[in-house]
C-alpha cells in the first residue's frame, strides 16, 4: 500500500469526469474488471465498515467466499454491493486515501454509478424504482385536486400502505411525505423570472434589483420536494432573504434536478432534466442572481454531479458557480456586513443533523456559525448519515437498513434533549423523526431562524 513511503496520497483529492461518453464505460467486461479492482483495495483496507451497508456487503462476500479472497465473491454477486449503495459520497470524501490523484485512483461513488448506469441500461431496474425517483412526475401528479386527497389519505391508510408493500415494495413503516395542493410555485408565482425582462415579476424596483453586486439577488430552485411536500421552506428562503434586502426570483421554468435520477443509474433521463433546467438557471445567472436550493442533494446535482457530467457545457459551470447552499449564502452576507441580526426569539439547544450531500460540497458548518448569532442558542452538530438517502428510506427491502443506520444519530437526539432539532436534508429530517420515540417535530433550520427573526 506504500506509496513513495506512505499510505495513501497527500494531494488533494481531485475527482474526473464521469466519463458516460465514453464505449467503455458501458462495457460490461470491463466494469467487472474494474469492480474486481476496486473491491480488492477495499478489501484490504475496510476503513469504510461503519459508513453504509455496501461495505459490510462486500466484506461478507469476500469472508464467506471459499478463498477468503475477492476471486472467491462470484461476478455475480458483484450487485448486491452496487445496490446497497445510495451514493452519499461519504466514502470518497471522508475516508479514502485512494482518490484521485493517487495512482490507485479509487473513486468508490462513481464506480458503484457506472454500475447502476450499465444495470439501468440493461433493463434491470424495478418499475417500482422508476416511480419513486419520478418525483416530478409524482409529484405534479399528486398536488391535483381530487387526486391529492386519494394519495394522502391512502398513505396513512394501513390497507393501503400493506398492498403498497407487497405489490410495488414501497415498504408500510415509510413515512411518505405528504403532498400539497398549492405548490411552492403556485404560492410564489408573483417571483417567476421573466427572461424577456430581465428581472422577475414581483413589484421590485429594477433600482433595488441590480444593487449591491452579487448578493442582491436570488434566484430559488424550489426542489420537488419544497415545491409539492413542503412549500413553507421555500416561503421561510424567501421572507429571509427579503427581510435582509435580497430579492428572490423563481426560474421561468424548472423540474426535478435528476438526482433520483442520478442514484438509479438512468443516465439519458438526467441529461434530459439537465437540458430542461440549464438554460432558464443559465438565464437568470446572466442577469446577475446567485442560485440556491433548500435540498443539499439538488445543489450538489448542479454544483458537483452535472459538471462531472457534462465539463464541457459552459452553462452547466456558469450555474454550478452560482449554486449555493442557502446557508452558505447567508454565511457570504454576513460577511459582507449585510446580514440582520435583529432576531426576535432564542432557539435554546438546537440539534443539527449535517447531511452528508452537504457535508460533501465542503463548505464547512454554515448552518451552526448562523444559527448561532442568535443569542442564547447552541448548536451541536451531528455528522452521521441519517440512511434515508432518497428512495433507500422507503424500499421494502432497504429501509430496515435506512433504520438502523439512523440509529446513532436519534440516540444523540435523545441524549441532547433538545429544543429543536432537524436536518439541512428536510427528506433526512423526517427519517429521523419517523425513528425517534419522542412526538417531537423535525424543523429545517431555515424555518428556524425564520422563527427567531419572527418573520
Ligand atoms: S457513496 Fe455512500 S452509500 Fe455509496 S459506498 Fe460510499 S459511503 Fe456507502
Ligand atoms: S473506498 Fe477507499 S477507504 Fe473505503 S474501503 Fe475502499 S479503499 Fe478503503
Amino acid at each position: 500500500m506504500a506509496e513513495h513511503g506512505r499510505e495513501g496520497g497527500l494531494d488533494a483529492p481531485t475527482r474526473h469526469p464521469l466519463n458516460q461518453d465514453d464505449p467503455k464505460f458501458w462495457d460490461e467486461a470491463d466494469l467487472n474488471k474494474e469492480l474486481e479492482r476496486v473491491y480488492d483495495i477495499c478489501h484490504g483496507c475496510r476503513r469504510c465498515v461503519s459508513l453504509c451497508n455496501a461495505f459490510p456487503t462486500l466484506f461478507d462476500l469476500v469472508d464467506e467466499s471459499d478463498t477468503m479472497e475477492v476471486d472467491g465473491v462470484a461476478v455475480a454477486d458483484y450487485t448486491k454491493v452496487v445496490d446497497q449503495c445510495y451514493l452519499c459520497d461519504l466514502c470518497y470524501l471522508t475516508k479514502c486515501p485512494y482518490v484521485p490523484p493517487h495512482e490507485w485512483n479509487v473513486d468508490f461513488p462513481h464506480l458503484m454509478l457506472r454500475a447502476k448506469a450499465i444495470k439501468f441500461k440493461k433493463g434491470d431496474t424495478k418499475f417500482r424504482d422508476n416511480i419513486i425517483t419520478s418525483t416530478d412526475i409524482v409529484g405534479k401528479l399528486a398536488s391535483k385536486p381530487l387526486i391529492n386527497s386519494l394519495v394522502n389519505g391512502g398513505n396513512k391508510n394501513s390497507t393501503m400502505r400493506s398492498i403498497l408493500d407487497s405489490a410495488l415494495g414501497v415498504h408500510q413503516d415509510a413515512k411518505l411525505p405528504e403532498y400539497v395542493r398549492k405548490t411552492a410555485r403556485q404560492i410564489n408565482a408573483v417571483h417567476i423570472f421573466d427572461p424577456a425582462a430581465g428581472q422577475q415579476n414581483a413589484k421590485v424596483p429594477a433600482s433595488k434589483q441590480n444593487a449591491k453586486g452579487g448578493l442582491n439577488k436570488v434566484a430559488l430552485f424550489t426542489t420537488c420536494y419544497c415545491n409539492y411536500n413542503e412549500p413553507d421552506i421555500a416561503a421561510s428562503i424567501i421572507k429571509i432573504l427579503n427581510h435582509n434586502d435580497v430579492t428572490v426570483g423563481l426560474p421561468a421554468k424548472e423540474h426535478c434536478c435528476g438526482m433520483p435520477k442520478l442514484e438509479l443509474g438512468d443516465l439519458s433521463t438526467v441529461s434530459k432534466l439537465k437540458e430542461l433546467n440549464i438554460p432558464a438557471l443559465y438565464d437568470m445567472v446572466q442577469q446577475g442572481y446567485v442560485i440556491m436550493a433548500a435540498v443539499p442533494s439538488c445543489v450538489l446535482m448542479f454544483k458537483q454531479e452535472l459538471p462531472l457530467m457534462f465539463p464541457d457545457d459552459e452553462r452547466v459551470t456558469a450555474v454550478a458557480k452560482a449554486f449555493h447552499d442557502p446557508f452558505e449564502f447567508l454565511h457570504k452576507l454576513h460577511k459582507a456586513g449585510k446580514l440582520k441580526t435583529d432576531f426576535k426569539k432564542t432557539l435554546g439547544n438546537v440539534s443539527y443533523h449535517v447531511a452528508c450531500h452537504q457535508r460533501v460540497q465542503n463548505i464547512g458548518p454554515k448552518t451552526r456559525q448562523i444559527l448561532e448569532l442568535i443569542e442564547d442558542t447552541s448548536v451541536k452538530n451531528i455528522e452521521r448519515c441519517s440512511g434515508h438517502d432518497g428512495t433507500y428510506g422507503v424500499k421494502s427491502e432497504t429501509l430496515p437498513f435506512a433504520n438502523k443506520i439512523a440509529r446513532p444519530i436519534v440516540r444523540q437526539i435523545e441524549q441532547q434533549e433538545p429544543d429543536y432539532y432537524g436536518s439541512d436534508c428536510p427528506v433526512a429530517g423526517k427519517h429521523i423523526e419517523n425513528n425517534l420515540e419522542t412526538e417531537q417535530d423535525t424543523v429545517h433550520p431555515i424555518d428556524l431562524l425564520r422563527l427567531a427573526y419572527g418573520l
